[in-house]
């Protein structure tokens, strides 16, 4: 029976759940009424579809597609599209509900949305993807649009990905870049946004550093996952003279003590597919990442990476959450007994939204900003919500996480409020 309640305990999250869960329990500490209470935990909108693609061998393939849209009561739904075998309606569900929380927290005029695609993307041809996306954006397309929805990439998604999209809605609805952002440049993307997430996970880090006696070039850090998110962070975090010791991706963990050069690391995964095997490191298995030594883990890949399996073996001072949800809120207050802080994924990953908004304004503006405008301006945007969740987290006496929650909340309630039942 013990067994069973321990097994109960630790039963893993799903994306929704785990969004709701900090929902609530950051709503406890907010002034907010029962029926916003309700109302803010539900998407707007659910929008499921089935998109017949012709696959390279000449057969029909029928896709599962889908957008939630959680909320705008504070501008129009933003948030990216995932291509993943694990896409479902209720995964979907939950990380549109985190861009609400996410856009909030940073004062972006815009609400949460998210996508996705169930679908084996890393075995699909090119063509085979364009096909796809295509007829996904054709699906969707009455419900997107430069001031009702902009997505943007995600998992196995890319500016390529991005282009089509913006092609295929301009054909039907008319020459609209601002529709999509994380586009290539030369079709209306913004300098600074293939790297905007590592940009502002490394700067989330430096801010933390500084404020909790870290220096930078004296720290370590292990890094989960090496796609967009994961390698841009590595290659910052490497600029600010931060050692990155360790680094996974599905198929392995690779550690150099010394520190990797993180150019090189990226050439090898680019040119064998995997970071195993990279010259002057030690290959183990990819979930041994966690109990590498080191100042700084940063899981950059998907949810639910630290759970009660690889819980006693983290060494690290404190997590920033690079990925959304890669810490299952169940162990949490394990976690905090151990004294490993959380630095929460709705700021430490806020750079991409934040370099987003900044295409969608100069694409609305048709007029573009240098790279070192968006670069000020997203460094301004961190270390200004950086500060109010550590101001708010110390005033109220709560975590990092329940601190931006709480922000992200208020600022969501206000805004519908004022409107009313709009
Ligand atoms: P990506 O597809 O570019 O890369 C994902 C990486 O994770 C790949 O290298 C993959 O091999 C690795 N991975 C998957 N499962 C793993 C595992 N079990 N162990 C080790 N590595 C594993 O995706 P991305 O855009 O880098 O997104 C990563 C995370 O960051 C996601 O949670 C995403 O929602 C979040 N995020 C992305 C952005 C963005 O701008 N791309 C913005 C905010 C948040």
């Amino acid at each position: 029976m013990a067994g069973e309640d321990n097994k109960k305990h630790y039963r893993l999250l799903s994306c929704n759940e785990a969004s709701k869960h900090h929902f609530e329990r950051a709503a406890n500490k907010v002034k907010i009424d029962r029926q916003h209470r309700s109302w803010l935990k539900i998407p707007f909108r659910e929008i499921a579809v089935h998109l017949p693609v012709v696959m390279d061998d000449g057969s029909l393939k029928i896709f599962e597609g889908y957008r939630v849209q959680h909320n705008n009561a504070r501008g129009p739904h933003k948030g990216g599209i995932r291509y993943h075998p694990e896409v479902s309606i209720d995964h979907v569900r939950g990380l549109a509900s985190w861009m609400t929380w996410k856009t909030a927290l940073l004062n972006l005029p815009l609400g949460g949305a998210k996508g996705g695609v169930k679908c084996d993307a890393k075995n699909m041809s090119e063509g085979e993807l364009e096909r796809l996306t295509r007829k996904y954006t054709q699906a969707i397309s009455v419900d997107i649009g430069p001031y009702q929805d902009v997505p943007a990439p995600d998992v196995n998604t890319d500016e390529k990905v991005m282009a089509w999209m913006m092609d295929e809605y301009s054909k039907l609805r008319g020459y609209n870049p601002a529709v999509v952002t994380g586009k290539p440049v030369d079709l209306g993307g913004s300098p600074g946004r293939k790297d905007a997430t590592g940009r502002g996970v490394a700067s989330i880090v430096e801010h933390w550093a500084n404020s909790n006696n870290y220096k930078m070039a004296e720290s370590t850090a292990a890094i989960q996952g090496f796609g967009n998110v994961g390698y841009y962070t590595a290659h910052h975090l490497n600029e600010m003279g931060c050692k990155i010791v360790a680094v996974s991706d599905t198929g392995a963990a690779v550690v150099n003590e010394d520190g990797f050069d993180v150019e090189k690391l990226f050439r090898h995964k680019q040119e064998t597919g995997s970071v195993a095997g990279c010259p002057g490191s030690t290959t183990l298995e990819s979930s041994e990442i966690f109990s590498v030594r080191c100042d700084f883990l940063i899981p950059a890949a998907l949810e639910n990476a630290i759970t009660k399996d690889n819980l006693a073996d983290i060494k690290a001072a404190v997590i920033f959450e690079a990925a959304n949800g890669p810490t299952c809120p169940l162990v949490e207050p394990e976690l905090a007994e151990k004294g490993i802080t959380i630095v929460p994924d709705i700021l430490t990953n806020s750079g991409g939204v934040v370099v987003s908004y900044f295409e969608w304004v100069q694409n609305l503006q048709q007029f573009s900003w240098t790279a070192e405008q968006v670069d000020l301006e997203l460094q301004r945007k961190m270390k200004n919500a950086y500060q109010r969740v550590v101001d708010k987290a110390s005033e109220k006496k709560v975590s990092l996480r329940i601190a931006a929650y709480m922000l992200a909340i208020e600022k969501v309630l206000s805004a519908a409020r004022t409107r009313g039942a709009y």
